[in-house]
């Protein structure tokens, strides 16, 4: 392996910021060595600048508690095992479970933290090796209702429709639902550099969180209520004329349907139904409609609800409707938080998608890809549950389960009564880099490599494709998920179709997108390796000439216009596209490339506060801890920065518990109860606590959430549910 600085990116957030990872002398970069962070000035999107989860990412790299050999369950008990007897198992109790009870009784769960190649090979994996339906992620818990109010609103979803350059250039943000401080740090200079030239922020989210510590105006309105709010400000925009007809006129479609379910929230209604005032309506709406650019940008906050599509499409409408998407240095954008957020709904993983964002439903999708994966179209099976509700099913309708990149005994909603369905499996595999607490319930677990030990592609939160590269040789008595899904499949009796070569796993994901949403067909690894990433869709351009996909059209209007300001080089003789990174700015992605407002209309959260459960509960992150936490609460330096949970209340809430700081309290809901010290601030509102949802155990925030989802993303509502506070004596 290179003794000299490799340039790849972070394991963990959707920012994907790049890095330089050196092999340490002493080690000489042979197996097992260890490995130092190094700035990686040139790559835009983070210049150099870590958090210090970036920092510390090679700590898990060679860590005591890091997997090395597999784990199968015997007596009870894990023990170790050669792969051999791992796989066979895996194998065995796969083909027993599909023989016996059909091939739906076997499930498959992929994470957004898997590369792209990994995200497309479990996809064909579960369809083609294993011919179930029952496949999703946990992606879908996390940006599934932004993706779905994107693709009813311009016909496409990516993330960020445009690149992070462009947020210090325009005049307002509104900033829904994001904590940026906490989540990543290096983008808070976007907003910076926006209020340096003159530009104004926004920020929505019911704590004063250090993210809008920033703002120039913060409404911390009610959890649940960020729908209410939207339609409040949408009322006002038409109250003061302060819509922008000839581009309502011109671009888009359902505007008068949108305008009068927006004229029905009076803004005292909005105030009542909030608790943020009128004057700070009207403000925001001042601060938002004056500059000549302005734009929105969403994340978990309104997202993770029961009514998360329509809590977006309502901040979509509010763009539409003052003429903001598709224009430059404007329009609605969402912050995907895991990894590869992005390329992983992209490629196959999820319930009802094939790769390149195609749907499943699509007889012409299935038609494509079937055709690459050289298998009849009519043997795909159809759209499956999605996340919550696959694993709702476990141990009834699904009987066996394969796991690849997701701790959903800490990330789940109502996580007691999945970690129950975990356990009541007839059989359960994981492939993990750690024990993590679903690994533990296991009966076979395979360790696998880790992100500097293996190259592969990601989609950052812009839509910018990436290329991490492989620095180091992995320990011995690991293998990558590639490998572990090409042994698996062959097991199966399908000896072809499961590359372990990341290259040509990509190679195929190229021809399975070519022509849909996502097209990937013009970027290559030599590209990648060339460019500081490249923005999708990417046509290969004779693709390009021959596809008679309306949502091309979008792209081909880009090319000439749009450089990447990146570099561009062909560097892959015929796929010279320089990719898009800005889309709709001529036309959406719908058939008439017009884009259509959605209707929407406030209702309650699943579950309001009463007399038994009097207190809201939200959840989110801190700084030093990712996700489920497996990786982070495994470095000692983010450990001690972030050791564990904590109850966030107001200090009237808290003087009504008789609690202090530090004080062990219990929140309880209908599904369970958790127990943390308290944490008092004002900057918390006084019907509200706050729980991290890091940390398994006591302590455990998504004990207690709720799972209602949203009728159409099936995302559940991890933002707000009624709970109870009480002291621990
Ligand atoms: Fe990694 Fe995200 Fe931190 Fe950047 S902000 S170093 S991508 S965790």
């Amino acid at each position: 392996m290179p003794n000299s600085a490799t340039p790849t990116h972070c394991p963990y957030c959707a920012l994907q910021c790049g890095m330089n990872l050196t092999p340490t002398p002493d080690e000489g970069g042979g197996a097992g060595a260890g490995v130092e962070v190094t700035e990686r000035a040139d790559f835009p999107v983070n210049r150099g600048a870590l958090c210090g989860k970036g920092r510390t990412a090679p700590a898990l790299l060679s860590s005591r508690v890091r997997l090395t050999s597999p784990l199968v369950r015997n007596d009870g008990v894990l023990v170790p095992a050669t792969w051999d007897e791992a796989l066979d198992r895996i194998a065995g109790e796969l083909s027993r479970t599909r023989t016996e009870h059909g091939p739906d009784a076997c499930g498959v769960f992929g994470g957004g933290g898997l590369t792209n190649e990994k995200a497309y090979a479990l996809g064909k994996f579960a369809r083609v090796a294993l011919g179930t339906s029952q496949i999703d992620y946990n992606g879908r818990f996390c940006m599934s209702s932004a993706a779905a109010a994107g693709i009813k609103a311009f016909g496409l979803d990516r993330g960020l429709p445009f690149p992070l350059e462009d947020i210090p250039k325009t005049g307002c943000v509104i900033l829904v639902g994001s904590n940026l401080a906490e989540t990543m740090p290096p983008a808070l200079r976007y907003l910076t550099e926006l209020k340096e030239n003159g530009g104004t922020l926004i920020v929505i989210d019911p704590r004063r969180t250090r993210t809008a510590e920033q703002a120039d105006l913060h409404l911390a309105p009610r959890p649940g209520t960020d729908l209410a709010l939207a339609l409040g400000l949408l009322h006002l925009v038409v109250a003061e004329g302060r819509t922008d007809e000839a581009y309502i006129q011109d671009r888009t479609n359902g505007w008068e349907e949108a305008r009068a379910a927006a004229m029905a929230h009076w803004p005292e209604y909005v105030e009542r139904i909030t608790g943020v005032s009128v004057p700070q309506l009207r403000e925001a709406v001042r601060l938002f409609c004056e500059p000549e650019a302005a734009m929105v940008l969403t994340a978990r906050g309104p997202e993770q609800q029961s009514k998360g599509t329509d809590t977006v499409g309502a901040w979509i409408n509010l763009c539409l409707a003052t003429g903001r998407s598709g224009r430059p240095l404007s329009g609605y954008g969402c912050l995907t938080g895991q990894g590869n957020g992005q390329g992983g709904r992209e490629h196959g993983q999820k319930a009802d998608q094939l790769p390149g964002y195609r749907k499943l439903t699509d007889p012409a999708a299935r038609r494509h890809v079937a055709e690459v994966w050289g298998v009849d179209p009519d043997s795909l099976p159809g759209p499956g549950r999605s996340a919550y509700e696959l694993l709702d099913a476990l141990g009834t309708d699904i009987r066996a389960l394969l796991l690849m990149g997701s701790n959903p005994v800490v990330s789940a909603p109502r996580a007691a009564h999945i970690e129950e369905r975990l356990t009541s499996l007839d059989f359960l595999a994981v492939a993990d880099v750690v024990l993590s607490e679903t690994a533990a319930l296991a009966d076979v677990v395979l360790p696998v490599t880790q992100w500097a030990e293996e190259t592969g592609t990601t989609t950052n939160l812009e839509g910018r494709v990436l290329l991490r590269r492989r620095a180091i040789t992995p320990p011995e008595g690991v293998r990558s998920d590639l490998d572990v899904l090409h042994e698996l499949a062959a097991r199966l009796g399908v000896e072809k179709g499961f590359p372990t070569d990341p290259e040509e796993v990509f190679d195929e994901l190229r021809r399975a997108s070519a022509g849909g949403p996502a097209d990937y067909s013009g970027i290559t690894y030599r590209r990648l390796a060339e460019e500081s990433g490249v923005f999708w869709p990417c046509p290969a351009l004779e693709a390009a000439d021959d596809c008679e996909d309306a949502s091309l059209d979008v792209l081909q209007d880009d090319p000439a216009r749009e450089p990447t300001g990146d570099g561009g080089g062909d560097g892959a003789g015929d796929a010279a596209h320089p990719g898009t990174p800005r889309l709709f700015l001529d036309r959406f992605a719908t058939e008439d490339g017009r884009a259509r407002f959605v209707p929407v209309s406030h209702r309650p959260m699943a579950e309001e506060p009463d007399d038994a459960y009097p207190v809201l509960l939200t959840t989110g992150r801190v700084v030093a801890q990712y996700q489920s936490g497996a990786q982070t609460r495994r470095v000692d330096e983010l450990n001690a920065a972030a050791p564990g949970p904590f109850v966030e209340m107001h200090p009237r809430l808290a003087e009504r518990l008789g609690a202090g700081e530090g004080d062990a309290v219990a929140v309880v809901s209908r599904r369970g109860r958790a127990v943390a010290p308290a944490r008092i601030t004002t900057a918390i509102r006084p019907d509200t606590v706050f729980m991290p949802f890091h940390w398994p155990g006591e302590g455990r925030a998504n004990t207690l959430t709720n799972p209602a989802l949203d009728p159409t993303s099936r995302m559940p509502e991890f933002k707000a549910c009624a709970v109870r506070v009480e002291a621990v004596k």
